[in-house]
């Protein structure tokens, strides 16, 4: 069967983000604007100003392209400063051409890494690794008679559009055909189904129970069309809990959390749920993440600080490569013979040949890490200066 992922209006609206010219005046600027990083205002244009000033400090030979340069980087400070409001967004990427008056923003509801860079075209690598890497989570809402399903990415919420109507059970509930009289054993379906106290229609228990049957299969083939990283499920708690159970081990051990909501809650208040326990799974990852990186430590496999990372880069050695989101782009170069990635060296230090420049290394060892293992971003916080802002897990 073929998989299909559905495109969300971001990656839509990413895939628009082409603008080329033969010379390079289009400048990108990504920039961290997570409320947890940077809670003020100040906080995220501090950070704004740190990037115009690195770019007013790259050397540019022609007075015109320098000229649009700088305009770009106003451009970008007074939409900033004028136009942008945080809400929701953790990380924003501003693509401009001022010369063009052209101009696109890409909130994320992820944290980037802070960047600015000029090119013939917009700069997009950090934007599709960080799209590539956000997990995808499967909602399901289910309660007695009906299911709704939901695919979270990115901080949307999208419903599948009446995908599970019509598995409602008929429910021709016949009063005084109660079962209270012949109580069940302990361990049948109806007993586990009633609440205490109440009548038990044993017809309604099993509609229920193949009403939830039929919604685990129903799921099971929306998953397999539609695949996500993590499942979460809501609803009634009875209800959750048995389709939890009639879901293949594939799937259930994908569940990541329960989301307290009834299955007509409106969108904004089923987004709220899920967007908290899709937070929880991000700060368990980065602390997995984290235990990962700790644990290669013990193991004399990890390393930090660039200059050895991209040695490692170069030898082919890196599994994960971990940057900080407070690691600013650098310049370096890349070996004309070898390949090798280097801090600005005129002579390759792995094979002794010239060298050409790169304009931002720190993005060529992204690339590089991205082709041959993983790449991450962490938070400035956990892997700090001390630590040169970036470390690897290397295979030997
Ligand atoms: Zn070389």
């Amino acid at each position: 069967m073929a998989t299909t992922v559905a495109r969300t209006a971001l990656e839509l609206e990413i895939g628009e983000l082409r603008h080329a010219h033969s010379a390079p005046i289009v400048t990108t600027c990504y920039l961290n604007v997570d409320g947890a990083l940077r809670p003020r205002r100040t906080d995220y244009l501090a950070a704004f100003a740190l990037l115009a000033q690195q770019a007013q400090g790259v050397n540019v030979e022609d007075a015109e392209v320098r000229t649009a340069h700088d305009a770009n980087v106003a451009m970008l400070a007074r939409w900033l400063e004028e136009h942008f409001e945080r809400s929701r967004t953790r990380g924003l990427v501003m693509v401009c051409c001022s010369r063009d008056s052209w101009f696109r923003a890409v909130p994320l509801s992820v944290p980037v890494h802070d960047q600015i860079a000029f090119g013939h075209r917009p700069h997009l690598l950090q934007l599709e690794i960080t799209l590539a890497k956000a997990k995808r989570f499967g909602v399901a809402l289910v309660d007695h008679e009906k299911m709704r399903v939901f695919e979270y990415h990115l901080g949307e919420l999208s419903e599948s559009s009446a995908l599970f109507e019509g598995t409602a059970p008929h429910r021709d509930r016949q009063r005084g055909w109660n079962v209270s009289s012949s109580p069940s054993g302990s361990g049948d379906a109806a007993a586990q189904w009633a609440s205490a106290g109440t009548h038990v229609d044993r017809r309604e228990v099993a509609t229920a129970e193949r009403h939830l049957v039929r919604c685990a299969a129903a799921l099971t083939d929306h998953l397999d069309e539609h695949p996500v990283d993590h499942l979460v499920l809501g609803g009634p708690t009875p209800e959750r809990e048995r389709l939890e159970r009639h879901l293949p081990d594939r799937y259930r051990s994908r569940v990541v959390g329960f989301a307290a909501v009834r299955v007509a809650a409106p969108l904004d208040e089923i987004h709220a749920a899920v967007s908290a326990i899709a937070l929880d799974v991000e700060k368990r990852d980065d602390k997995a993440v984290r235990g990962e990186l700790a644990t290669a430590s013990g193991t004399g496999l990890a390393i930090h600080g660039l200059e050895p990372v991209l040695a490692a880069l170069s030898d082919g050695r890196v599994k994960q490569l971990f940057i900080s989101t407070g690691l600013e782009s650098r310049p370096g170069s890349l070996c004309t013979l070898c390949q090798a990635l280097s801090l600005s060296e005129a002579r390759c230090p792995v094979c002794g040949g010239t060298t050409t420049p790169v304009d931002d290394i720190v993005e060529a060892a992204v690339e590089r890490a991205a082709h041959s293992g993983e790449c991450r971003f962490v938070r400035r916080e956990h892997l700090d200066a001390a630590m040169g802002g970036v470390a690897a897990i290397v295979r030997y």
